[in-house]
């Protein structure tokens, strides 16, 4: 925004300075009058009312500075709507200056007016006042800094110029001169032989050209103005500040949109490998640096390289970070970040590539901490500015943020690594009892059942409990055991290819038939909604009979009585669906994500004493990835869930 305004207030200086040149020149004034006629400006009036300094104009009633006997004439000419030209004396103390008022319609603004007054020698004939009022409104519009005026034959009648025009390279002494024997730049002769050729009445052209022969190669914008049948005017302005002023515009909007695409970039990822080049890329165009390096705080405090451009040793760049020496060290130290114009001046300075000249070190803060440091290099002189250093600072916040948030994310993936090792090493664990435990549990229900058989005559009330509990925590056992087995005999047939022709219309039916005694003892209704057709999927008929048990029996063990279970198989796609949905207890949402990992049961006030070994799902989940299909799930505290899962039906062309 404030670069805007700077430009806006740089362009309106370049208008005032062609204006008060232009203005000099003619011994003129541009004067403005509110609706009472009192002056509000005046604009280069200092030979013409020599009398009065601007400022002080202001505010003065514009009648008591002209001669008693033409007030009236002002007073009518300002009230017209038309352009005009009158002429009167103004009071110069003792003295008077005659002028020229010139004014044109255009010039109204709202309840003000402006008009022009030129200093004359004495009353004159005065102009027709159309070709007044043309020149009069092409100086209001185009504030010019060279003003020729030529005849349809060429040659030059007037002609006025101001500093500004100087390189174009042509001077008073062309009055007289035919134009195309002067040194104007080809285009602009080109252009004006055209205009004069064509012969067009009453039209304004305006051109570009830049006078091409300079070094400084100056920039110029001029309009054609036809004033009479045989006369031509040329407005030449120069355009180079402005162009200037434009180019530095349009570079600010190119920087500004630089550092909101890398805002998007850097927000985008969290991967570093991704986003770090991404980052110093960014900071390298902003800059205009060659060459840079990216490196992030590791935990122990040193420093790794993340990313570099240019002919770096990396070991050597990684040993100068690690241990923190030289200009590195000092902007560490003093966590500020520093431009160095020339490195040949610097103490500190270790080179790390072979014709470094100037250099950025930034250390990268986030909120807390330093997290990294950025490094930029250039081997030109001219290539660093305090400038492109601020610009720079627009990023490094927003790459600290980066680094922070990458760093985070670093350290939750390794934590969430640690937790599946675990998790792993459990398992593996468990599953190495469990083959020691087979057999003393099979032994334990054996003699258990003999012990029942010899001695249960011979037994005490409280003793035959006893006996009962030791047989529910044998069954216990047994059926982690079986778990476990099943999961092992998944993972066995991973590789091998066992599938059949599966008829899932009547696996899921045996299913729910097998269930219906647990509902009714359970006082829950089972319902089951099945296709009119046979639904045929490719698989292993025993572990996907094994899968949809187990979902419904989940469904009925996890809902109190007079609950609803409905199962439902039907077609989505190319693929089968199964549905199991209850109205049971539900599942807490911040218990349903690790709800498919082996061991995993969830903790309820409603399903504490329920039994179970937090296998079955997990078991489920296997068997239906193993099938290439894919889980469904959905459950809400207090209201019920969904499990189910879709697998691709099998090729219409295979089913036989
Ligand atoms: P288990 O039933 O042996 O505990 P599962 O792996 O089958 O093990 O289920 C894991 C957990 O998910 C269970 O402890 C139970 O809390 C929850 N759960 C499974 N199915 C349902 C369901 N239909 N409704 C509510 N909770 C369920």
């Amino acid at each position: 925004m404030k670069s805007r305004i700077q430009a806006t207030n740089q362009q309106s200086k370049i208008h005032m300075n062609s204006y008060n040149h232009l203005l000099k020149l003619n011994h003129s004034a541009i004067v403005t009058l509110d609706s009472d006629l009192i002056i509000k400006d005046v604009v280069g009036a200092s030979r013409i009312l020599s009398h009065h300094q601007a400022d002080s104009l202001r505010g003065v009633d514009y009648l008591s500075l002209v001669a008693p006997d033409y007030q009236n004439l002002v007073v009518d000419a300002l009230k017209s709507l038309e352009s005009y030209a009158i002429e009167y004396p103004l009071l110069q103390g003792q003295h008077q200056q005659w002028v020229r008022h010139q004014a044109d319609h255009t010039s109204e603004r709202g309840s003000e007016c402006s008009f022009i007054i030129q200093a004359i020698e004495a009353p004159t004939h005065q102009s027709p006042v159309n070709e007044i009022a043309i020149r009069e409104r092409t100086l209001l519009d185009t504030l010019p800094d060279m003003l020729i005026v030529i005849r349809q034959n060429g040659v030059i009648t007037d002609f006025h110029t101001s500093s500004d025009t100087q390189s174009l390279g042509i001077h008073d002494d062309v009055i007289g001169q035919n134009i195309s024997d002067t040194k104007l730049p080809q285009a602009l002769l080109d252009e004006t032989q055209l205009y004069l050729d064509v012969g067009v009445p009453d039209y304004v052209q305006s051109i570009e050209f830049s006078a091409d022969d300079t070094t400084d190669n100056d920039y110029f914008e001029a309009r054609l103005v036809r004033l009479s049948n045989d006369e031509i005017m040329i407005l030449i302005r120069n355009m180079t500040a402005m162009k200037r002023v434009q180019d530095d515009l349009n570079q600010h909007i190119e920087d500004l949109n630089l550092v909101r695409q890398v805002n998007i970039e850097l927000s985008a990822d969290l991967d570093m490998e991704y986003v770090s080049p991404l980052a110093l890329d960014a900071a390298l165009r902003m800059t205009h640096a060659q060459a840079g390096y990216l490196a992030m705080r590791e935990s122990e405090g040193g420093f790794k390289l993340l990313s570099h451009l240019g002919a770096y040793d990396e070991a050597y760049l990684q040993l100068h970070l690690t241990n923190q020496v030289g200009i590195i060290g000092r902007i560490l130290k003093h966590n500020r970040a520093e431009l160095i114009l020339d490195v040949s001046q610097d103490p500190d300075y270790i080179p790390a590539l072979e014709d470094t000249h100037a250099m950025m070190a930034i250390p990268l803060l986030s909120k807390t901490q330093t997290v990294g440091v950025l490094v930029l290099e250039t081997a030109l002189d001219d290539r660093f500015s305090r400038e492109r250093f601020q610009f720079l600072q627009l990023i490094t916040g927003r790459i600290a943020a980066f680094l922070d948030n990458a760093i985070l994310h670093r350290q939750t993936k390794q934590h969430l690594e640690e937790v599946r090792e675990l998790e792993q090493l459990k398992t593996d664990m468990i599953r190495i009892a469990n083959h020691d435990l087979k057999n003393p549990i099979a032994g334990i229900m054996g003699y258990m059942e003999l012990l029942r058989f010899d001695i249960k005559d011979k037994l005490s009330e409280s003793e035959r409990a006893y006996l009962d509990k030791i047989d529910v925590a044998a069954k216990k056992m047994q059926r982690i055991t079986s778990g476990i087995l099943s999961l092992e005999r998944i993972e066995q047939l991973k590789d091998q290819q066992n599938l059949k022709t599966v008829n899932l219309m009547s696996l899921v039916n045996q299913s729910v038939s097998e269930q219906m005694d647990y509902a009714v003892r359970s006082e829950q209704i089972l319902y089951r909604h099945l296709p009119d057709d046979n639904i045929y999927v490719q698989g292993d008929p025993l572990q996907l009979h094994e899968a949809i048990s187990n979902l419904v029996q989940n469904a009925i063990k996890y809902s109190p009585p007079q609950s609803h279970v409905h199962v439902t198989l039907d077609i989505v796609g190319q693929k089968a669906r199964v549905i199991v949905e209850d109205n049971g207890f539900g599942i807490p949402e911040d218990q349903q994500e690790r709800l498919f990992s082996p061991f995993y049961r969830v903790t309820t006030r409603e399903t504490r004493f329920i039994e179970g070994t937090g296998l079955g799902l997990h078991l489920v989940k296997n068997i239906i990835e193993r099938h290439s299909g894919e889980m469904i799930f959905e459950s809400t505290y207090g209201e019920g869930s969904t499990f189910g899962f879709t697998i691709p039906l099998m090729l219409p062309s295979l089913v036989g």
